[in-house]
């Protein structure tokens, strides 16, 4: 039939189907909410914000997540149109009053002619049909179930474990150095995969000092720590034993310093290359519970990291994503089952505008599919093509975390001053060239449509 089946109206549902029935399809919403609960919404209504009532940057010149707002505003975003009715005051920051906004989203589209809204768990992946699952970071037990049965259970993580990633250019290279563990490695990319930030005694002390007072964040109630020893927070680590991470992620072996031949490193910190364009690193094994501030401070005493800026930090939540690397293909369909969409934040984006930015795609692309004419996916110098392009295979799938737009997944705009000067001009140069190219697209699209 020609009903676009959407599972979960959450933040990727809600947009997913406004999309697509403002293009002329018929959506059904399927939403476990209030029958089924989870343990971080609160309420009946769809696109409900779990947690904080921010949509973080509103600034689409210099900030990759205010141009994902840009962008979505642009594409006629059901999600951006009710945060900006119900913005709070917050300086450059768009703060959402988070219940009249849902209330807002949930009457728009139960008032939309072609949308319905069904009450009930979905516990099956369908065998026909078009559908969109956007079942969210709390996807139910049965669906999720479903779901690694059929991607195998490898593939869908119940929880991330996420290292904080700094951007290559902040890095002071005249103490942090390229080189793999025991020199492993063929090609340039190989030997430049691994950067090395060496440490003496006491400043390893003083880091364990520093790690083990710093403010952690606790897990939610009902969210319970089932993480397991292959990826415990560095924190935990240092609790069992001051030496626990010397013989663990910041081992020493295998790695000679080129600044200092002669000095054997206390401990080291690698650094591991987290996209092909080489423009961010992850620290490997860093996974923390840290808050924010305190991870900053924390992770700035590592040598080479003095000025780190970090396109994301650290952290450990509740969180259902497939590995969309190796399972999604460039238009958002799951490869052994290509009726079946996904969205939102399963698909490893990670955060309320990212996963909006996600159901706006997917719902504009299964609409497509229903009328006959297959969408391209946007540029991958626009904020949402850079996501996508990210999470269907720009990631590498063998160590995929979900991740956060920055501007480290676009491709670099050429003949523009590196480093932290030109910073300002490079990221106008980046928004100044994803606005066209996002106008581009819709332009597109549109005259496909007419
Ligand atoms: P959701 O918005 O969670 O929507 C999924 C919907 O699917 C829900 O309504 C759910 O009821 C429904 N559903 C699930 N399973 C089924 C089923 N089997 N059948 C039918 N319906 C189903 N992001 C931020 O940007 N800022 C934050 O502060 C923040 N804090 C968070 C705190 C917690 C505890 C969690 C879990 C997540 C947090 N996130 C935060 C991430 C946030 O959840 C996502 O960014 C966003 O809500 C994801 O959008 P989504 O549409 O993918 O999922």
């Amino acid at each position: 039939s020609d009903i676009l089946h959407i599972v979960g109206g959450g933040m990727a549902g809600s947009e997913a189907a406004w999309q697509a029935a403002n293009l002329g399809v018929d959506v059904v919403i399927h939403e476990m909410r209030p029958k089924v609960e989870t343990f971080a919404h609160k309420t009946g209504n769809l696109a409900e914000m779990v947690c904080s009532n921010s949509f973080r940057s509103d600034d689409s010149e210099q900030n990759a997540v205010g141009l994902l707002h840009w962008e979505m505003r642009a594409a006629n975003g059901l999600i951006m149109a009710a945060a900006d009715r119900h913005r709070l005051p917050a300086g450059g920051a768009l703060a959402v009053d988070r219940d009249p906004f849902a209330e807002t989203v949930t009457a728009q589209l139960l008032a939309h002619p072609r949308i319905s809204v069904s009450q009930e768990e979905i516990t099956a992946l369908p065998d026909n049909g078009h559908w969109i699952i956007a079942t969210g970071p709390l996807t139910s037990a049965e669906l999720g179930a479903a779901i690694a049965a059929e991607t195998g259970a490898e593939a869908l993580a119940f929880f991330d474990a996420i290292a904080p990633i700094v951007y290559f250019d902040s890095i002071d290279m005249s103490r942090a150095w390229m080189q793999s563990r025991y020199d492993k490695g063929e090609t340039e990319e190989e030997r430049t995969a691994y950067l090395n930030c060496p440490m003496d005694r006491d400043q390893y002390e003083a880091f364990i000092d520093a790690l083990l007072a710093a403010d952690k964040t606790e897990f939610h109630e009902g969210e319970t720590a089932g993480y397991f020893d292959g990826c415990l927070p560095i924190e935990v680590m240092a609790e069992r034993g001051r030496e626990t991470l010397r013989h663990g992620p910041m081992k020493p072996v295998g790695l000679t310093n080129p600044h200092q031949p002669d000095v054997k490193a206390h401990a080291v910190v690698q650094l591991r290359r987290d996209n092909a364009l080489g423009t961010l690193y992850n620290i490997v094994g860093f996974q923390t519970k840290m808050k924010y501030g305190a991870q900053t401070e924390v992770l700035r005493m590592i040598p080479g990291l003095e000025n780190a800026s970090f396109a994301r930090l650290g952290g450990i939540h509740r969180n259902t994503f497939l590995n969309a690397p190796s399972l999604l293909d460039a238009r958002m369909r799951l490869k052994s089952r290509p009726n079946i969409r996904f969205a939102g934040q399963i698909t490893g984006v990670e955060g309320y505008v990212e996963s909006a930015a996600m159901g706006l795609l997917a719902g504009r692309m299964a609409a497509g599919d229903i009328l006959g004419r297959p969408l391209a996916p946007p540029p991958e110098t626009t904020a949402t093509g850079a996501l996508i392009t990210h999470i269907s295979g720009g990631a590498d799938a063998k160590t995929f975390q979900p991740m956060n737009v920055n501007f480290g997944l676009f491709p670099p705009v050429h003949g523009l001053k590196g480093g932290r000067r030109g910073r300002k001009d490079r990221y106008k140069a980046y928004t100044d060239r994803a606005k066209a190219d996002w106008q581009g697209w819709l332009g597109r699209t549109s005259q496909n449509a007419a």
